[in-house]
């Protein structure tokens, strides 16, 4: 091997050490700051010098501290967590938030001959539940290997639920675990049907899981409201999920389900964005206090780096509810109202 890319190597594995040890660090349980698994939390509570959550783990409750707290879990049990702190139009848009349920299965196959041709993704049509199935482990090269034994994820059709329609949500918790792997059966013997496959036979396990607040589904009107047009211009309107999310004195609301539709996306979004507000007001504090030291030309640049701030608030009627602060001043400046448009085009 060139010395070069070894060295690329032993750069590589070094970098991969690095994140994993750091990663190790957060479940250390001698840590004072780390993951706590299996914690769930049950209240949020927000002051003018802190915010702190109360958790419930291995039968005690606990308080957790900090100078801000994001609630990143989904909407409805930040609703709950929070609901003490909640005006009623906000927690109105929080119930506008429509999950529906989903229905995953494990199936692990014997061989994976019978569908080593086929791709990452099937989908196929006249099921009673299932709409198609990914192989798990199809990224990698071991993904043409027809004699290893293989998983098949299979995903189900997503329905609606709602308070007007929670049905879908009990049925997916009552039918009997045998009515789904009747269904599995059925699917797999017809659409690999002369590939060699008996599901009986080689089909070694099933391992179903029931989603029962899955994912947020962005019905019409979820992502935006329904633009309004002004002197023939189009303009967009928040929809009930921004009054939702709005920051509660140090609480913010991150999740998939705010950022409007279920996707990992939505989520990375929710992260930066719940991150961004938090880290402004603690920047914008911290210099503050710096500022009168700084020389002009750091105080320049440094005034350049920040970032707009987004404060979303609810107003009594008008589609009109974001206000734009530019967090350098912490006024309503030109500069940052033009920020702020641009930021609501996105
Ligand atoms: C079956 C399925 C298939 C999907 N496929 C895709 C896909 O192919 N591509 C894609 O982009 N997205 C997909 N998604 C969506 C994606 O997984 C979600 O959008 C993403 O995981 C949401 O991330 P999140 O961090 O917002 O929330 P979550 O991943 O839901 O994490 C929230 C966490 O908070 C915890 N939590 C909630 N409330 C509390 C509480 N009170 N106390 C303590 N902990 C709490 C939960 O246990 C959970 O661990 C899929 C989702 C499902 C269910």
């Amino acid at each position: 091997m060139a010395d070069s890319e070894c060295h690329k190597r032993q750069q590589r594995g070094r970098k991969y050490w690095e994140i994993h040890s750091t990663w190790r660090q957060w479940t250390i349980p001698t840590n004072n700051v780390r993951i706590r698994q299996g914690a769930l939390v049950l209240r949020g509570d927000t002051t003018n010098s802190n915010a702190s959550v109360t958790y419930f783990k291995d039968g005690k409750f606990y308080r957790a501290a900090a100078k801000a707290v994001i609630f990143a879990g989904q909407s409805h049990t930040a609703r709950t967590a929070c609901e003490h702190l909640l005006s009623a139009s906000q927690a109105n848009a929080f119930d506008q938030v429509t999950l529906s349920p989903v229905l995953t299965a494990n199936v692990t196959l014997r061989s994976a001959a019978p569908i080593v041709d086929l791709g990452y993704d099937g989908y196929y049509w006249g099921s009673q539940y299932w709409a198609d199935f990914v192989v798990a482990d199809w990224v990698g090269p071991n993904r043409s290997n027809a004699n290893r034994q293989t998983v098949l994820t299979f995903y189900g059709g997503i329905q609606r639920r709602s308070k007007t329609n929670p049905v879908n949500g009990f049925k997916l918790l009552t039918t009997p675990f045998s009515s789904y792997e009747d269904s599995l059966r059925a699917d797999l013997n017809r659409v690999l049907a002369g590939r060699n496959f008996d599901f009986d036979r080689d089909v070694t396990a099933v391992y179903l899981y029931r989603w029962g607040h899955s994912m947020v589904y962005p019905k019409p009107g979820w992502p935006f409201s329904a633009p309004i047009n002004k002197n023939g211009q189009v303009i967009r309107v928040p929809s009930a999920r921004f009054y939702a999310r709005q920051q509660l004195g140090r609480i913010s609301f991150g999740a998939q389900d705010v950022e409007s539709s279920p996707a990992n996306e939505s989520a990375l979004g929710a992260g930066v964005r719940t991150k961004r507000r938090n880290l402004t007001a603690a920047l914008t504090y911290l210099r503050t206090i710096r500022k009168s030291s700084l020389p002009l030309s750091e105080k320049h640049t440094d005034a350049r780096r920040k970032e707009p701030c987004i404060h979303e608030q609810p107003k009594a009627s008008g589609p009109k509810v974001l206000r734009a602060r530019h967090a350098r001043s912490g006024t309503n400046s030109r500069a940052g109202r033009r920020k702020g448009s641009e930021a609501r085009q996105q």
